[in-house]
């Protein structure tokens, strides 16, 4: 498949990050005016304690960490406030009442529920997003014929030894009310998301990776400059902390973290006939609720949920792009944060032959998922045109436009939310930067 090793996502003279920061934005902004427009809710979740906003308004910190946390929290409450108004500005600019809150079109701000078993609040759900808010179905849908009762969840939920218990540990799973065998659960896995060596496919046409720069030696005694990305971006790996595969989490330390606390490596998988990761390779990380939704579509029942694994997850919402895949597959989410979806992607079936019931279902899913993706930036560009805060973004806003209209393909559109997700940040942070107030 095609890999274009360049400066920006968008273009070789681009800011990736800028690139990054409009084709997000583009989407969320989108992803709001599609719901808004079909008649449906648009909630923007941000996790914070409710007990912290409803204290004092100036408390007096015990210590240096609690006054910092204090401030953190009051940063990330204002700037997520900040934002949801941004998109509403954006979204008025399409006129017929849009991003107005007496017509009920407006981007709304939410606070994602926090994992409580007295009241049946235990998992993220596919398919509860479209209900009011304030239905309390939204977040707590227990069937009465369910295999598996919101106690039986949460006992999982704490189990110090089920499945990958690290950072972001949500661990998807299927709910089937008729009482027959539940297919497992799903933690979020690594994989090789894209390769030269992989065939060239039209369902994964073209990502991008950026081009190196020789840079100056951190330590000035060493003899040679390491070859390392112009700008900061996403993680570094290898021996020395030099070499990158493009995509990868944080840094080589963490990976074996991860693989200690049981994050599935899909890309070492010998049973899959999987050769060791190259530099040219992009790494992707598919969530549990996607995997949840590919058996629900495959076994044609049930429900997608994704429960909050270990002590320290605890807050219950889908990051951006695992709320994009569950909306074009049916399956709106009870609760969206607008934090981070690094590297996010889904999975692909294991060749273009393939025919076997899972590979036609991961198809079906992707091909709905691109389609989407496809309507949020279209719509989205609309959006966002006379909002932009500098030049910069004009820039890559303008290479956007140019991109899209030489590149029709869902799966386009679809390979550049997964390519602007490589470059890790959270949501807000680019919203933030992108759309003026
Ligand atoms: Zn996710």
């Amino acid at each position: 498949m095609l890999i274009v090793t360049q400066q920006g996502i968008l273009d070789a003279a681009t800011s990736p990050v800028e690139d990054a920061d409009v084709i997000m934005t583009a989407a969320i902004v989108g992803h709001a005016y599609i719901r808004l427009d079909a008649k449906k809710n648009c909630l923007f979740d941000i996790e914070i304690d409710p007990e912290t906003l409803s204290t004092s308004p100036n408390p007096v910190p015990r210590s240096a960490d609690e006054a910092a946390a204090a401030a953190k929290m009051a940063f990330n409450w204002a700037q997520h406030v900040r934002c949801v108004a941004k998109i509403n500005v954006a979204l008025a600019s399409m006129g017929d009442n849009f991003g107005q809150p007496e017509r009920g079109k407006e981007a709304m701000v939410g606070v994602t529920p926090v994992c409580d078993k007295d009241a049946g609040i235990v998992r993220v759900i596919g398919g509860t997003g479209d209900l009011s808010p304030m239905s309390k179905d939204r977040y707590t849908v227990v069937s009465p014929k369910a295999t598996l009762p919101g106690a039986l969840l949460l006992w999982i939920a704490q189990q110090p030894d089920v499945g990958y218990q690290g950072r972001g540990a949500y661990t998807g799973f299927v709910q089937v009310d008729d009482g027959s065998s539940q297919p497992g659960l799903f933690c979020t896995c690594r994989q090789r998301a894209a390769s030269p060596s992989m065939p060239v496919d039209k369902t994964n046409p073209r990502r991008w990776m950026p081009s190196m720069v020789k840079s100056p030696p951190v330590d000035p005694k060493a003899p040679n400059g390491s070859l390392k990305p112009k700008w900061d971006l996403g993680a570094r790996i290898g021996i020395g902390g030099d070499e990158r595969y493009w995509g990868m989490i944080q840094d080589n330390a963490l990976q074996c973290t991860l693989k200690k606390l049981d994050m599935y490596f899909r890309d070492e998988d010998k049973s899959r006939a999987q050769q060791p990761l190259a530099l040219t390779d992009i790494v992707g990380y598919t969530h549990g609720m996607i995997q949840a939704i590919y058996n629900v579509r495959w076994l044609k029942k049930g429900t997608p949920y994704e429960i909050a694994v270990g002590k320290k997850t605890t807050k219950l919402a889908s990051c951006f792009t695992c709320a994009i895949f569950m909306e074009a597959n049916g399956f709106p989410a009870s609760a969206t944060h607008l934090g981070r979806g690094e590297s996010w992607c889904p999975l692909y079936a294991a060749s273009i032959e393939s025919n076997t019931t899972q590979d036609v279902s991961l198809r079906e899913c992707n091909a709905k998922w691109a389609n989407y993706c496809k309507s949020i930036i279209d719509a989205g560009i609309e959006c966002i045109a006379s909002r932009l805060t500098d030049a910069g973004h004009r820039v890559s806003y303008q290479r956007l436009i140019d991109y899209v209209a030489a590149h029709q393909d869902a799966f386009d559109y679809a390979n550049l939310i997964l390519d602007a997700v490589t470059v890790h940040d959270s949501e807000v942070n680019r919203i933030d930067r992108t759309l003026s107030a």
